[in-house]
């Protein structure tokens, strides 16, 4: 199963992608959580990368390219895998194209979650995450068993430093100009579904639709 996940920043991406990685046993590739980890590394990408990410700007589409292209090859990714946060422009998703022919596969689905703005802006102000396996919660929506601590390690739970509100105003103004065109690009594969719905009914539509 090859998916992308597509849609806005706080749309629920992350939180569905970990219910499709234990359903499908694929890896979810996100280009956020990857380089938010070589931010934290300090890499060259990571330090590239960083003032974008802190203003809500996108980083260069041939350096996510790159790290996008390295990945594919990995072992866990011949089965499937779950495409989320990328591609984000007509230009990743035609350097996506290219990788996909050059390695001989193909798309399955596209699932777009649809959410508005003003929901989108209070998801992001509360989102809480778990830095090393990228798991989200919600202070109000989703909430940890134990107040800013990780369900599963115990460990303290972050704000990003990017759902600051003017940031996640930036950041949705870039998914409307550069990313939404994606879903007229995807046509044939997209399978929308309601984001504004609990997190268990996103998930029962979007499992309904696959299986
Ligand atoms: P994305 O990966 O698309 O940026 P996330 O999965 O991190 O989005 O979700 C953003 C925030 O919204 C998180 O705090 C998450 O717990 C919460 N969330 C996700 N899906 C829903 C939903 N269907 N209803 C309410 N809150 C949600
Ligand atoms: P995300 O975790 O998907 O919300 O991504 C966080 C930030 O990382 C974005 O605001 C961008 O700065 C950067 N980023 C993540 N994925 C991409 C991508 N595919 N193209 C460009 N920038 C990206």
């Amino acid at each position: 199963m090859k998916l992308i996940l597509l849609g806005p920043p706080g749309g629920g991406k992350g939180t569905q992608s970990k219910f499709l990685m234990e359903e499908f046993s694929i890896p979810q590739i996100s280009t956020g959580d990857m380089l938010r980890k070589n931010v934290s590394e300090k890499t060259e990408l990571g330090l590239k990368a960083k003032e974008f990410m802190d203003q809500g700007e996108l980083v260069d589409d041939f350096l996510i390219l790159k790290m996008i292209e390295k990945r594919l090859n990995d072992n866990d990714c011949k089965n499937g895998y779950i495409l989320d946060g990328f591609p984000r422009t007509i230009k990743q998703a035609e350097g996506l194209n290219e990788l996909l022919n050059k390695i001989n596969q193909k798309l399955d689905h596209v699932i777009v979650i649809d959410v508005d703005d003003e929901s989108l802006v209070q998801r992001m102000s509360g989102r809480r995450m778990h830095p090393g396996s990228g798991r989200v919660y919600h202070v109000e929506f989703n909430p940890p068993k134990v107040e800013g601590k990780d369900n599963i390690t115990g460990e303290k739970l972050i704000i990003r430093e990017d759902d600051k509100e003017e940031t996640v105003r930036n950041r949705l103004v870039i998914y409307h100009e550069q990313t939404q065109p994606l879903v007229q690009y995807y046509n044939e594969y997209v399978f929308k579904v309601d984001g504004t719905k609990p997190i268990q009914t996103v998930k029962n539509n979007i499992l309904n639709f696959l299986k």
